[in-house]
């Protein structure tokens, strides 16, 4: 395996865990995982993941804000999906990807009628102002991606609800992160960018990163053709959603994404044996 185990590039800051992670054994990666971590700051998830009995950690945690933490080596396994999870048959989903949590609520919940976060088994009610207006949205499951998701049909519904949205710094941030670990891991296939909810079994245990990710968006800016992208996708993007369409056209019009498009390989991590 050759490639950096931390990526030191402006924007992302090394900040190791202590714990949950290990070895990957003889497993090669050949995967990312997408997650959205269900809390407030990347800096509460890196202290979740750095608590003993959580058993929980990734390799990066995007904030709000774009900026990102490291906390785990990449030639190191992180626990980022649960033992039952499934990669293109694969037992060993953990050895073989890389894991990305993206700081976001995910699917809010309803309690006295306000829409609420969890925290320790307490509502907190949802911060708008903060957190920006929930978007109702919406996940379609099915094995394989069916030919009118693929044709810009809208799902049938699953997992409805109001969803925090993602940022647009943060959306560009996983985007370029994901471009250098494919730049510097050739192994990471175009039909192995995935969501947790894409391989948690049974399929419907996990909706991380939820609807409000715009797959197809991503996958057009990265160059990956949508079919290629999809392929092991179980979890489909309410793609209809104007607020995700919204994100997109913005994000194409901006100069920090223009930048990142025409500037293909000048971030590089230095590739090592270490
Ligand atoms: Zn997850």
């Amino acid at each position: 395996m050759a490639y950096p185990q931390w990526i030191e590039v402006d924007g992302i800051t090394k900040k190791p865990i202590e714990c949950n992670f290990e070895d990957r054994g003889d497993q090669e990666v050949d995967a990312v995982v997408l997650h959205y971590t269900a809390g407030a700051s990347a800096l509460s998830s890196w202290k979740w993941f750095n608590t003993p009995k959580s058993s929980a950690s990734a390799h990066f945690i995007v904030d709000r804000d774009g900026s990102i933490l490291q906390c785990v080596p990449l030639d190191m396994k992180a626990y980022h999906v649960g033992r039952d999870a499934n990669l293109a048959g694969s037992k060993s989903a953990n050895s073989k990807s890389i894991g990305i949590e993206i700081s976001n609520f995910g699917l809010l919940v309803t309690y006295k009628k306000q829409l609420c976060t969890i925290d320790d088994k307490e509502f907190i009610p949802y911060d708008s102002a903060k957190y920006g207006e929930p978007v109702y949205g919406a996940i379609a499951l099915g094995d394989p991606t069916p030919q009118h998701i693929l044709d810009g049909e809208q799902p049938a519904a699953f997992f409805e609800g109001y969803w925090e949205p993602y940022k647009p710094a943060q959306i560009l941030s996983v985007h370029k992160l994901v471009r250098l670990l494919r730049e510097g891991i050739e192994e990471i296939a175009s039909s192995k960018i995935l969501g947790h909810s894409d391989i948690a079994l049974p399929l419907g245990r996990k909706q991380d990163p939820g609807p409000l990710w715009d797959w197809f968006g991503m996958f057009a800016l990265l160059g990956i053709p949508y079919d290629v992208g999809l392929k092991n996708h179980k979890s489909v993007s309410f793609i209809g959603c104007e607020a995700v369409t919204n994100v997109r056209s913005a994000m194409l019009n901006s100069p920090d994404l223009l930048a990142l498009t025409e500037n293909k390989t000048s971030e590089l991590p230095p590739k090592s044996d270490t």
